[in-house]
């Protein structure tokens, strides 16, 4: 039975970050870990909060957790002091919480009935309790290799190590399935490893998993593209099922903005992937902003990861641009009282460390030297309006242009689907007008006996919805090859 009182005793309380300028000065996360006793205390406090509603918004419905995690549950157990059992109840509906402990924007917390209780001291710290949780765990070695005692005989190829193929992978052999992940990288993880810095998650945090779904009987391949080094034939030969975790890496680009064919203007991703490899000791990265006056045009979860990167590289300034005004607080639906959420303008830990943010304006064209590199971006104050037919449509509001310097842009304005790979074409798979892969109610795709989730059905989106999509894939794949299935399936497809 929870504190019912506790939220008015105690105030929300966040998690402490490193201080600014020691934090910028290496790769290490950002936030804080307290000593033993001090976050046991700290974390217990901030799940009294917690009232343990009667209809507990932050683990249902269509606004709270797509895992379905029992946050009221845990959150009573910590209270209590009972972290075993907290961890035993956290591991039920999510495989990997110390991933979204870290990364994940919290759709519970914006659901939570304290965030929207006026003077109740804010929403309910959730995500600073689930993290908790998950390194506690791993530090009282409450994280166990949890081996199937059955065996199907079944045979399945997860194509994709990001968090949807891992969760698909893990789920397929505890149910005692054989399970190969397939990684076309020289290291597993995805997203996880070559996507998302270091500061926000460190990788050690994703290889001890690793180490447990290895100890759990997942085997793992790398460096081999599906469809091209294990042709369709061979994949079809050898496994009885195929789960689609390829992520949705096509990166938008801009088509229409003069100068964009410069030198010096990438996609983030351009940026991102050989900065993660840097820190994994690749060596150096071609496209380090190190020196050099960068400009992020985007204003999500990419963009940040970008403006944190070019700050611990050594960037002359780091300037981010959003088309839309700040602070977007409410839904178009001002009746509303929910919070808005994933749109609602976020601040992230990179914008205390430096540099710069604008809203409200839009790039007019990327102006170049006489080499052909970008140089300066000249920019117009715009308004985001819909048009008739309820499309966004981006609208000048004077006619002075600012200039300013730019050696780097940073394209962060989102993906478009799936990648273009032979795989897909050889597999006859049929894809969505979102550019994602189209599947039944099944999770099953065009091609019989090959299963899609994560961001290549869902396009790019949360780790938490990714880790929800791999569980709910591999009841799937579990009934298609045994006829029926006790593994859970939290979300069904969009
Ligand atoms: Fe606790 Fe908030 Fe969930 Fe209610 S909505 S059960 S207060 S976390």
């Amino acid at each position: 039975m929870a504190d019912p009182q506790g939220f008015l005793k105690h105030d929300r309380a966040d998690a402490k970050k490193r201080p600014v300028e020691e934090r910028v000065e290496d790769w290490r996360e950002v936030y804080l870990t307290p000593e033993p006793e001090a976050r046991d205390k700290q974390v217990r406090t901030q799940a009294s909060r917690c009232m343990d509603c009667g209809i507990p918004f932050c683990h249902s419905g269509s606004a709270g957790c797509p895992l379905g995690n029992l946050i009221p549950e845990w959150n009573d157990l910590v209270r209590r002091g009972d972290w075993e059992l907290a961890s035993d109840r956290l591991h039920a509906t999510n495989n990997f919480p110390e991933f979204t402990g870290r990364l994940c924007p919290a759709p519970c917390e914006a659901a939570c009935v304290l965030a929207i209780t006026p003077d109740s001291g804010g929403a309910v710290a959730i995500k600073r309790v689930e993290q908790a949780i998950a390194d506690v765990s791993w530090e009282q070695g409450l994280v166990h290799a949890s081996q199937s005692t059955v065996s199907s005989g079944k045979k399945v190829a997860v194509v994709g190590s990001g968090p949807a193929g891992l969760a698909a992978a893990q789920q397929l052999t505890r149910a005692g399935h054989h399970v190969t992940v397939y990684e076309r990288d020289d290291r597993l993880g995805g997203l996880l490893r070559y996507g998302i810095p270091e500061f926000k998650m460190e990788k050690k945090v994703l290889d001890r998993r690793l180490a447990q779904l290895r100890k759990e009987g997942t085997k793992f391949v790398t460096g081999v593209e599906v469809g091209v080094d294990l042709t369709v034939d061979q994949l079809r030969a050898k496994f009885d099922a195929v789960v689609l975790a390829v992520g949705a890496l096509r990166g938008r680009d801009d088509t229409t903005t003069p100068g964009r064919e410069l030198d010096g203007v990438h996609l983030a991703m351009d940026h991102l992937v050989p900065a993660n490899r840097a820190v994994e000791g690749d060596g150096p990265s071609p496209l380090s902003a190190a020196g050099k006056h960068v400009v992020i045009i985007g204003g999500g979860d990419t963009g940040a990861d970008c403006y944190g990167t070019a700050i611990r590289e050594g960037a002359a300034s780091v300037l981010q641009l959003d088309q839309y005004p700040m602070p977007p607080s409410q839904r178009d639906d001002e009746r509303s009282p929910w919070p808005v959420w994933p749109w609602v303008l976020r601040t992230y830990a990179a914008h205390e460390e430096a540099g710069e943010r604008k809203f409200a304006v839009a790039v007019e064209s990327f102006v170049g030297d006489a080499e052909g590199h970008v140089r300066e971006i000249k920019l117009r104050k715009v308004r985001v309006e819909k048009d008739a037919n309820g499309r966004r449509q981006v609208v000048p509001m004077s006619e002075e242009v600012e200039v300013l310097p730019a050696d780097m842009v940073l394209l962060a304005i989102g993906f478009e689907g799936v990648e273009h790979m032979r795989l897909l074409d050889d597999l006859d798979i049929t894809l969505t007008q979102r550019g994602t892969i189209s599947c039944g109610t099944d999770w099953q795709t065009t091609a019989p006996g090959v299963f899609v989730c994560g961001d290549a059905h869902r396009g790019a989106s949360l780790v938490v919805w990714a880790i929800a999509e791999g569980r709910s894939v591999a009841n799937a794949v579990d009934r298609f090859l045994t006829g029926s299935s006790d593994l859970p399936s939290p979300v069904i497809p969009n």
